[in-house]
């Protein structure tokens, strides 16, 4: 195989990602300058903000890679109150984010399903509907999909964390809540919705091959999804998949290799919306800024409280725990601005993707 032949090509297969996925040296540069030129020439040379609202650790789930898991009783369990998911909403109006984006454990609950809605016509009012909003809130049933949505949530987050099935059960517990159907199933339902929807892998997990990332890829073009949050596995101590930390590529290697799944798909999926996750910095300091260089175009400033940050950790040397918000936006104003890229302020930045999926219709 050839790099200058593969990369003229629009799609790829299997091997082919294999390949290019392998790659180093002079063929890599070659790589990431075409993954820059396709993103310019699709989406523009702008970077988008998401404010993200770590809004509650609690999680009824127990996967196997994740420091939140209900399981590890040895964190700190917070639930933010209305007024302080407020607070960091009206702050991200006011510094003309764009958008926010609401995190938390998963819980599926009539209680939450209602706390949701009634935040989102807060948040609404309090911003005169002018914040995208995204909701990053685990697997729920289609109809609490609908309500939120009929609030004014307009994008959703839901990794499928690996698209191969074998894999994805050995990173989770077989216990009838976390099942690969069912999650799949969620995005299927989040679409019929009408959201923008995300999903994602994580890289460099325990038992994945080069292999199993290339299908990841091509099932995400499969999938037709308009958005893409990917980023490297780092392990955290207090959990089962821990054990298998000596099995693991180096921190570098994962890196490397999320650069190159970044590039890739944004060869492969020229105008979604591809985010330069914060797992990547917790690798290098400089890390959402090669994300940048290479494809990706959304970033997602933490504008939690910082008296929470530290317990929302999921996995070690998560940056940025003792930053206040303001800290995180000029340190990535000036991140950003090294980059050549411009930020959208003021602006959704929603997915091209979307708009273009629609209009077929
Ligand atoms: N609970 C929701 C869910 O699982 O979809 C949303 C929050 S969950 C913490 C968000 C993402 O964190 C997951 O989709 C997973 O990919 C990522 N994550 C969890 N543990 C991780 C780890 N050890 N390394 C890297 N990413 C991790
Ligand atoms: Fe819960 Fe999400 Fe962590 Fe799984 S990844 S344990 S659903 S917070």
């Amino acid at each position: 195989m050839n790099i200058d032949n593969l990369l003229k090509k629009e799609t790829f297969t299997k091997d082919e990602l294999v390949f290019l996925l392998n790659c180093e040296g002079d063929a890599k540069t070659k790589l990431f300058s075409h993954a820059a030129e396709v993103k310019a020439r699709y989406v523009g040379r702008k970077v988008y903000f998401r404010g993200l609202i770590e809004m509650s650790n609690i999680c009824r789930k127990n996967c196997l890679y994740c420091g939140i898991r209900a399981g590890n009783k040895q964190v700190h369990r917070y639930t933010l109150t209305d007024e302080e998911v407020l607070d960091a909403a009206l702050f991200a109006w006011k510094n003309r984010y764009g958008s926010i984006a609401i995190q938390t454990g998963e819980v599926s609950t009539a209680e939450f399903t209602t706390r949701i809605e009634t935040l989102l016509d807060k948040i609404n009012q309090a911003t005169n509907h002018e914040l995208g909003i995204t909701l990053s809130l685990g697997e729920q049933t289609e109809e609490t999909y609908r309500r939120w949505y009929n609030k004014g949530g307009i994008r959703y987050l839901l990794r499928i964390e690996s698209s191969n099935r074998e894999l994805y059960s050995k990173l989770h517990p077989n216990d009838g809540h976390h099942v690969y159907d069912e999650r799949v199933e969620c995005l299927r339902a989040l679409k019929r919705v009408g959201y923008q929807v995300g999903t994602g892998v994580m890289i460099g997990l325990p038992f994945q091959t080069l292999e199993h990332l290339a299908e990841d890829l091509l099932w995400m073009k499969e999938m037709d999804v308009d958005m893409v949050g990917m980023g490297p596995y780092v392990e955290h101590p207090s959990t089962p998949l821990y054990q298998f930390r000596d099995t693991l590529l180096p921190l570098a290697e994962r890196f490397n290799l999320a650069l190159k799944m970044t590039a890739l798909l944004r060869i492969l999926m020229k105008d979604i919306n591809i985010a330069a996750p914060t797992a990547l910095q917790a690798i290098d300091p400089l890390g959402r800024e090669k994300a940048i260089k290479v494809g990706a175009n959304i970033v997602m400033p933490n504008i939690t409280p910082g008296a929470y940050r530290n317990d929302y950790k999921l996995y070690e040397n998560k940056p940025c725990v003792d930053d206040a918000a303001d800290d995180c936006k000029s340190c990535l104003e000036a991140r950003i601005q090294l980059t050549g890229d411009e930020i959208g302020y003021g602006e959704h930045g929603n997915s091209k993707h979307f708009y273009r999926r629609n209009q077929k219709f």
